[in-house]
This record gives structure tokens, sequence and C-alpha cells, in this order.
């Protein structure tokens, strides 16, 4: 699991996260919700250390990952973000597109390379798209090429940042049928931030609402849609 423990960040006087604590659970599908500016990337980007904070920690299975002791934060954990652009190499075929790191870490040999890039694009409804041109893909391909690139690394725990940001209604419907599939078939812990709410009340096992820079209130769907918390009912009430 990942245990966040009174994390604080400060972008010179601005107070980006404030005293967050929070627990994911392995294998839950966790989302983050807020309204703009409130410190959801950043909180993703500490999880995967591309932010760095001025106190708190963050636990991975009990490991702080902050700690200067090389020896405790250096576990083997592997994480993939799927980013908001999608991050895709345009002159590159979807199948090369997902294969990418695992020919550059020559991880293991070609025929077996095949048969995962085959097996990840299966999993987010690609199937036989390998030889398709990345730039004739639509948004909502494009962010399944995405998955299927993490999904091929493996990753104990993979986080998106706004995976519905640029999709029309219908897209975002198949992306929230996809992720809730990916959960049976892979068991990944699963981390999202998204703006969206009713997208994270469809895909999540709980969520934890940010506001201003903290945590208001976490809780299952069901619980976050009956809150009596008036931040989180005025976020339903201006997003629904
Ligand atoms: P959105 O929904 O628009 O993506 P967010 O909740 O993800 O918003 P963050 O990107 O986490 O918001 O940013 C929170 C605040 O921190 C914003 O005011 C932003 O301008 C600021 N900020 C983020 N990254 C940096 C940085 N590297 N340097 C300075 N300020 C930053
Ligand atoms: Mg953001």
């Amino acid at each position: 699991d990942i245990k966040v423990e009174k994390l604080n960040k400060y972008f010179g006087e601005l107070h980006v996260l404030q005293d967050i604590d929070l627990e994911i659970f392995a294998g839950e599908t966790f989302s983050i919700i807020g309204p703009s500016g409130t410190g959801k990337s950043v909180l993703l980007k500490h999880i995967v250390k591309l932010e760095h904070p001025d106190s708190g920690e963050i636990y991975i299975d009990g490991f702080p990952i902050f700690a200067n002791n090389k020896k405790q934060s250096e576990r083997d954990y592997r994480y993939s973000m799927v980013f908001q652009s999608s991050a895709l190499f345009n002159s590159l075929t979807v199948g090369e597109n997902v294969g990418l790191w695992l020919r550059e870490k020559r991880i293991c040999k070609e025929y077996k390379i095949k048969e995962i890039i085959k097996e990840k694009l299966d999993q987010v409804g690609l199937a036989g798209k390998e030889n398709l041109r990345t730039s004739e893909l639509s948004g909502g391909m494009k962010k399944r090429v995405a998955i299927a690139r993490s999904l091929a690394m493996n990753p104990d725990l993979i986080l998106y940042d706004e995976p519905t940001a640029e999709l029309d209604p219908v897209t975002t419907d198949e992306l929230a049928n996809t992720i809730l599939k990916l959960k049976e078939t892979t068991k990944n812990t699963t981390v999202i931030v998204t703006h969206d709410l009713n997208f994270a009340l469809y895909i999540s096992d709980r969520i934890a609402m940010m506001h201003g820079g903290r945590i208001v209130e976490v809780g299952t769907p069901a619980e976050i849609k009956k809150s009596q918390n008036p931040i989180v009912k005025g976020f339903i009430y201006t997003t629904t």
C-alpha cells in the first residue's frame, strides 16, 4: 500500500500541499478529485518521486521513499504514469510505442516482446492494431496505447493524470470501462487524478476530495455522493 504522512510542499510562498495524510490500499482504484490548481498533480508527482516534499514522507509497502537511508528507500516497486498528453512517438507504430521500453531495457527476447505487445493491446481493446501509425489515431486510441505502454512495464502501481481531459463523453465511457476491466485482469494499484467527478464515481473504489492543498474528504463513491461536507457538496453540484 501507499501511505502519505504529513506531506507538505511549498513553491515559494505557495503552500501547495498542506499536511496531506492518505492511505491507498494495494489493488484498489483510488481517485483524487478537486478543482483546478488544488495540488492534485503535484501530489501525484510526489508519489512517483518527480517532486520532493519540504516535510513529511511517503511509504510504499512500509518503506519510506524520500528517506536519505538508501537501503530503506530503494525498494523495488515499479510504477508507470499515463500522462495527460499520452506522450507517444508519432513516428513509430502502435506496437513500437508499446514495446519501446522492453526493447530499450532488453528485458526479454524479441518473440516474447511481440507477445507482450499483443497481450497489452488486447487488454486495452486494441487487438490487432500494432501496425497502425500513431499519428493516425484518435485521442481515445492514443490514450489506450499510452496505457498499453505503461502495462508493458508490468507495474505494481499505475497512475493517470487527467485521463479524460481531451476525450468526448463516449470515449470517456469507453476508457472508464477499459480501466474497470484492467482492474480485474492486472490487480494493479491504480491512482487517478481527475476533475471529472462522474468518471471518478464510476471507476473508483475510493475517492479523495482535494481543496486548497488539503484533503477534505475520503470515501467510497457512495459516501462521497451523500457527503455533508460543504466543499464536496459544492463540487458535486457544480460538476453534475
Ligand atoms: P489542474 O486540475 O488544473 O491540473 P492541479 O490540482 O493538478 O490542477 P497542480 O498542478 O497540482 O494543480 O498545481 C497546484 C499549484 O501549484 C498551482 O498553483 C500551480 O501553479 C503550482 N505549481 C505546480 N507545479 C509547480 C512548479 N513546478 N513550480 C511552481 N509552482 C507550481
Ligand atoms: Mg493537474
